[in-house]
C-alpha cells in the first residue's frame, strides 16, 4: 500500500487517472476535516471548479457528508464543511495473542465504539476459527447502531500468506500453515483481512493522520506482547520481502546460548523482552517449561504494579527487559536508520520507569551518534495498537492511492 503524503503530493494531470485526484482528495479531507470546498481546492493548488467535481463525486458515493456551516469570506456565500463519512460503517478489530484475543469496534475512522473484550485464546485453530466468529457476530449484535461492517481485521501473533490467507508459522501458537481468512470468512460472512501484528501496528501508524508521522517515510514499530513483533516502513511503503514474512527482528539472536525461544531456537531478541520472557525472570523459570504458563494467573500489568509499589524482584526483571529491548532496537537503528520507532505493549505502561534504561543500551551499541538520538515513541496501552492496526487493514485500503506505473 502506498501512503499519499498529504504534505508533499504531485497533482495528476491529463493522462494519468481520475482515481488519483479522487484519492488525494478523500485523505486531505481526513486529514484536514472539518474543511470547505475552497479549503480544498487550496491545499489540492487546483481550480475550484475542479474540487467541487471531485466533492460532487464523494458526496455520491457517500464517502463523505456535508456539515456544519462555516464563516462567509467577505460578502461571500457561507460554506459548508466537507467530512469523512465515517457514521454508518464499522470496523472490527482482532488482535490474537498466544494467552488471550481482543475484540473491538471502530467506525471507519479507527474511532473506538464501545469495550474490548476478549477471551482465552484456544491453541487449536479450527477452534479458535469458530469461536472467533460466535464472538464478532455477538459484538456486532450489540453494536446494531453502528451500521454495517466494512471488514473484519485480524493481527496473528506469526507470519502471514496473504495470498493464501493462512498463518505460515506463529511460533507462540506453535502453528504452521494455519488456513483463517476463509474459513473465518465463510462464518461471518464479512470479508476478512489478516496480517501480522508488527504489520498491522506500522500500516496504522502511517495511515495515522498525524503530519510529522506522514512527513517522515521511514518508521518500524516493535509491539511487545506474548511474543514481539516488529512491522517496518521504508520511504513509505510498508517492507514485506518477497513472502512477505520480513522483518522478523524479534528472532534475530542477541547471545546464542540464551535462553530457549519459542520459534526454537535459542536466545532470540524474543525470548529476552516478551511478556513472557520478562514474567518468566521474574519467577525464575524457564521460558521453554512446561506447564501453565505465568500469565494464566500473573500478568505482566500485575508484574508492572508491584515494581511501582516496591518489589525490588518485579522491578529487576523489568529493568533487565527494558536493557534487551535496547540493545535490539539499536540492532534495528543500525540496520534501517529509521526516523522513528514506535514501542507498543503493556511494558510502556512502565515507561517512566524503564526509558533512562532503553535509552543508554540503544547509546551503547548505535554505531553513530545520530542513531542514539533516533526517535522513540511510545504507543500508550489505552489506545490498543495492535487493535488499531487489525482496524487499520480493513480501513487504510479505502484512503490508499493507486500504483501508477
Ligand atoms: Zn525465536
Amino acid at each position: 500500500m502506498r501512503k499519499i503524503n498529504p504534505h508533499d503530493f504531485k497533482i495528476a494531470r491529463r493522462g494519468t487517472s481520475r482515481e488519483i485526484n479522487r484519492q488525494i482528495a478523500l485523505n486531505l479531507i481526513r486529514a484536514h476535516q472539518p474543511v470547505s470546498r475552497a479549503d480544498l481546492a487550496r491545499l489540492m493548488n487546483v481550480r475550484r471548479g475542479v474540487a467541487s467535481l471531485l466533492v460532487s463525486e464523494l458526496l455520491d458515493e457517500g464517502l463523505i457528508f456535508e456539515g456544519a456551516v462555516g464563516e462567509a469570506v467577505g460578502r461571500g456565500r457561507r460554506p459548508t464543511f466537507l467530512y469523512i463519512d465515517s457514521r454508518q460503517r464499522c470496523v472490527v478489530g482482532v488482535d490474537i495473542r498466544a494467552s488471550r484475543t481482543y475484540i473491538l469496534v471502530t467506525d471507519l475512522m479507527g474511532r473506538q465504539l464501545g469495550t474490548v473484550s476478549s477471551f482465552q485464546t484456544p491453541k487449536d485453530g479450527d477452534l479458535l476459527t469458530q469461536e472467533l466468529a460466535r464472538r464478532v457476530k455477538q459484538v456486532l449484535a450489540s453494536h446494531k447502531d453502528v451500521g454495517a461492517c466494512a471488514g473484519v481485521g485480524v493481527a496473528v501473533p506469526g507470519m502471514v500468506d496473504l495470498g493464501a490467507g493462512s498463518v505460515l508459522h506463529a511460533p507462540t501458537l506453535g502453528w504452521h500453515n494455519v488456513n483463517l481468512r476463509d474459513p473465518l470468512t465463510a462464518l461471518i460472512g464479512i470479508p476478512v483481512h489478516i496480517e501480522n501484528s508488527g504489520k498491522a501496528c506500522v500500516l496504522a501508524q502511517l495511515w495515522a493522520t498525524r503530519a510529522d508521522v506522514v512527513g517522515s517515510g521511514n518508521l518500524v514499530f516493535v509491539s511487545v506482547s506474548d511474543g514481539l513483533g516488529v512491522g517496518v516502513v521504508v520511504n513509505g511503503e510498508l517492507l514485506r520481502g518477497k513472502h512477505n514474512t520480513a522483518g522478523e527482528f524479534g528472532h534475530v539472536p542477541l547471545n546464542i546460548d540464551g535462553p530457549r525461544c519459542s520459534c526454537g531456537a535459542t536466545g532470540c531478541w524474543e525470548a529476552y523482552v516478551s511478556n513472557l520472557a520478562t514474567l518468566s525472570r521474574y519467577f525464575g523459570r524457564e521460558l521453554s517449561d512446561s506447564g501453565p504458563k505465568p500469565t494464566a494467573t500473573f500478568t505482566i500489568e500485575d508484574l508492572i504494579a508491584r515494581a511501582r509499589a516496591g518489589d525490588a524482584k518485579a522491578m529487576a526483571a523489568i529493568n533487565s527487559s527494558a536493557r534487551y529491548l535496547g540493545l535490539g532496537l539499536a540492532s534495528i537503528i543500525n540496520a534501517l536508520d529509521p526516523s522513528r520507532i514506535f514501542i507498543g505493549g503493556e511494558i510502556t505502561t512502565a515507561w517512566s520507569l524503564i526509558e533512562p534504561i532503553v535509552r543508554s543500551a540503544v547509546k551503547e551499541r548505535v554505531l553513530t551518534e545520530f542513531g542514539g538520538s533516533t526517535e522513540i515513541h511510545v504507543v500508550p496501552a489505552e489506545e490498543h495498537p495492535r487493535l488499531r492496526g487489525a482496524v487499520a487493514l480493513v480501513a487504510a485500503p479505502a484512503f490508499a492511492a493507486p500504483m501508477v506505473a
